[in-house]
């Protein structure tokens, strides 16, 4: 459901929050009528396995990929869509310029491009660095004919050179192993690229072992995730409990009860 909506509209960033909020109460739960604590931010949660989370689609990022679909549909396909965004837009003096009579799907277009544009120059890959690394051999950027290719379809537009070039380039990065664009492969490029990095030292592919019961594996998510709710979390959310190890004499936290315990763990 939410991939249709993803794929249809470009919902402004409260929308997006607000349908993050709904989806994270209804993964953490209620009782007794009350939301239960979300013990990860949903960040967290909803992103790849490989990226430490829990595999849940993340909507934000969903919205994303399919603008970055849509970019690689302008620049590769010719269909009527492609014809009149050309020439309703890309023929105008300035046409990044979001004024007058604009259609929903250009400025997607025009925010994906501004969003991605400032990500990579944050990353240090912004269009200066795109633009050397395009005509070395080897490299996986577009071929110099490959550009022209593009540019050929966009006469009115040579000062936009950089700015095709950019997206070309970044395009390349969300194809399969037979070269078309992959939904999926954005998906993940997009997760690094927009979600915040979460640093963990622990092996993943260990946690999600295909013979580890889901159960148990969601169960270490939630220990490395610090999510469980120990008496130290609980206490910063204003619920004291005996904080001390009912075996040993020692503070009862993660590490105490997991790995430090000479009781509970004496190896
Ligand atoms: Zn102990």
């Amino acid at each position: 459901m939410s991939g249709f909506i993803a794929a249809a509209l470009s919902p402004p960033k409260k929308s997006v929050a607000a349908i993050h909020s709904a989806l994270a109460r209804f993964f953490w739960g209620k009782s007794n009528a009350s939301d239960r604590h979300h013990w990860a931010a949903w960040h967290k949660v909803a992103r790849p396995v490989a990226g430490h989370g829990l595999g849940l689609i993340n909507f934000g990022v969903q919205i994303l990929a399919y603008s970055a679909k849509l970019w690689w549909r302008l620049l590769h396909c010719s269909n009527p869509w492609t014809k009149y965004v050309c020439q309703a837009y890309l023929t105008r003096r300035n046409p990044f310029l979001l004024q007058g009579c604009i259609s929903s799907g250009w400025r997607r277009l025009v925010k994906f491009r501004v969003w991605l544009i400032h990500e990579l120059e944050v990353r240090g890959e912004g269009p200066g660095r795109a633009w050397a690394d395009s005509f070395v051999d080897g490299s996986s950027g577009p071929s110099r004919s490959e550009l022209d290719r593009v540019l050929a379809r966009f006469p009115y537009s040579l000062d936009l050179v950089e700015d095709f070039h950019v997206l070309q380039v970044w395009l390349r990065r969300c194809l399969d192993s037979a070269g078309h664009f992959s939904f999926a492969t954005a998906y993940d490029t997009l997760c690094g690229l927009s979600l915040p990095e979460v640093h963990q030292q622990h092996d993943n592919t260990l946690v999600w072992h295909p013979r580890i019961p889901e159960k148990i594996s969601i169960f270490m998510w939630r220990l490395f995730n610090n999510a469980l709710p120990l008496p130290a979390n609980l206490q910063k959310i204003h619920i004291s409990l005996a904080s001390k190890c009912p075996f040993c004499p020692e503070w009862d936290t993660l590490d105490h009860i997991f790995w430090q315990c000479p009781i509970i763990n004496p190896t």
